[in-house]
């Protein structure tokens, strides 16, 4: 098995969702419209960013290119938990999302661009045993030599300093980029909370990054030698795409 941090984070979760998604395979067509914007806003990004090597596009053009993404995309299996919400309400947010990241990141060279929807892999113990990968969504290289690692995101809620500095997302990204590049040694770890238009950093230190390293590792091997894979209620399960097959849940 090859893992992610959203893997992770899933078990951690639920177990019984992960044994649904991961070990089962089960697909679901359901969608929460959270994720599904979530999903445009980093197709957004990701084309406004490619153009920009070569020309600069319009805030027009772009809010239009997430404009055709949105509705090429939609689909009846969206769901809304919050009430009174429509989809139109959640289209509009994107449109400020993107209107406020342009407004403040424009003309777009602060840095140069060394990646973008960057795949990455993390060989935790140097063997191929532990074994994680996942997608930067821009990696940058400031004028002072620092490589970011960028990470968008659109939540409604804004973590404490604290968490930020304890995500293990971004930090394991640093671990794959720093096997991948070693010359990378000073790295940023950076995510854009778009609906607060905010820019919040953390860094980690070599030992941190070991602690972080043998954290995952143990992880990992709870997960191989877990026989039950029990659910765990939270209010997390409103979202839960198998809710209808849940033991906790179905009728
Ligand atoms: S509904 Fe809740 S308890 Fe059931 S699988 Fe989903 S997250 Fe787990």
């Amino acid at each position: 098995m090859i893992y992610s941090p959203s893997k992770l984070e899933t078990y951690e979760t639920c177990p019984q969702k992960y044994k649904f998604a991961y070990i089962e395979g089960l697909k679901t067509e359901e969608e929460g419209i959270e994720a599904f914007l979530g999903t445009r806003f980093h197709e957004t990004m990701e084309k406004l960013y490619s153009e920009r090597r070569f020309r600069l596009m319009s805030l027009e053009e772009i809010q239009a290119f997430y404009q055709e993404r949105w509705e090429k995309n939609f689909h009846e299996k969206i769901i809304i938990v919050s009430q009174g919400r429509t989809a139109d309400d959640y289209f509009r947010l994107g449109l400020k999302f993107i209107e406020d990241y342009y407004r403040r990141y424009y003309p777009f060279n602060q840095n140069r661009i060394l990646g973008l929807e960057e795949k990455i892999e993390i060989d935790l113990d140097g063997t191929g045993r532990y074994l994680l990968q996942g997608y930067i969504d821009r990696i940058d290289l400031t004028p002072e030599g620092v490589v970011e690692i960028h990470d968008y995101k659109t939540s409604s809620t804004l973590p404490a300093q604290q968490e930020i500095d304890s995500d293990r997302q971004l930090a394991l990204y640093q671990l794959g980029l720093q096997q991948k590049w070693p010359w990378a040694e000073r790295v940023r770890l950076v995510w854009h909370y778009v609906a607060f238009d905010l820019e919040i950093s953390s860094t980690r230190s070599p030992a941190q990054l070991e602690a972080l390293r043998q954290e995952v590792i143990d992880l990992i091997n709870l997960i191989e030698a877990d026989q039950e894979f029990l659910p765990r209620e939270s209010s997390l399960c409103e979202w839960c795409s198998f809710f209808s097959l849940c033991p906790l849940k179905k009728t």
